[in-house]
């Protein structure tokens, strides 16, 4: 079993319900174990600010399905939910990123593992601190060093799963 971290958020069509729906899809999923999911925070977008704020979450899971194999489960599962692809960094009802895969470090086309942006975004490290504070990343921090030097002032717990 590989232990993964999923980043989720939405910023249209009801930003929670999409959450818990894509939640649930997962939940109910054979291959996803030991699912755990941080609050849902709400947050200010990234990029164009002419659009609605986000719900953000990140799940935590065990599975033996490859990175590819889950990447194609997370974009069938935003396709299910209606995603359309506009503008980039846009509205969206549904984001869901690979985070962290295990400890392997991917770079191909399709994939980019840790997520390249991850360490910046409040949005991310707050629900993954939230999950797992002492998770040990890649360059030798914890999630709750770099938690510490991120400014959250934007974030405001929504729901508690
Ligand atoms: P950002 O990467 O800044 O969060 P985004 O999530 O809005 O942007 P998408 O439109 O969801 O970007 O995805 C664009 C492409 O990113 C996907 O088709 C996918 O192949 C690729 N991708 C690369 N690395 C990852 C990853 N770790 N998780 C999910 N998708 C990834
Ligand atoms: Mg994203
Ligand atoms: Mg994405």
């Amino acid at each position: 079993m590989i232990s993964v971290y999923i980043g989720m958020g939405s910023n249209l069509d009801g930003p929670v319900a999409q959450l818990e729906q894509a939640i649930l899809t997962l939940t109910n999923h054979t291959e996803l174990h030991n699912i755990a999911v941080s609050p849902i925070y709400s947050s200010k977008p990234v990029g164009p600010q002419d659009q609605p704020d986000y719900a953000n979450a990140v799940m935590r899971l065990d599975t033996k399905l490859s990175a590819i194999a889950l990447l194609d489960l997370l974009q069938s599962v935003e396709q299910e939910q209606r995603r359309v692809r506009d503008r980039h960094w846009g509205p969206r009802t549904l984001d869901l990123d690979i985070l962290l895969y295990g400890d392997e470090l991917i770079d191909t086309p399709r994939l980019s593992v840790p997520h390249p942006y991850m360490l910046e975004r409040g949005f991310v490290i707050q629900p993954l601190n939230d999950l797992s504070p002492e998770l040990m990343l890649a360059n030798g921090r914890r999630v709750q060093e770099h938690l510490s030097q991120l400014d959250t002032s934007d974030l405001v717990i929504i729901k508690e799963v």
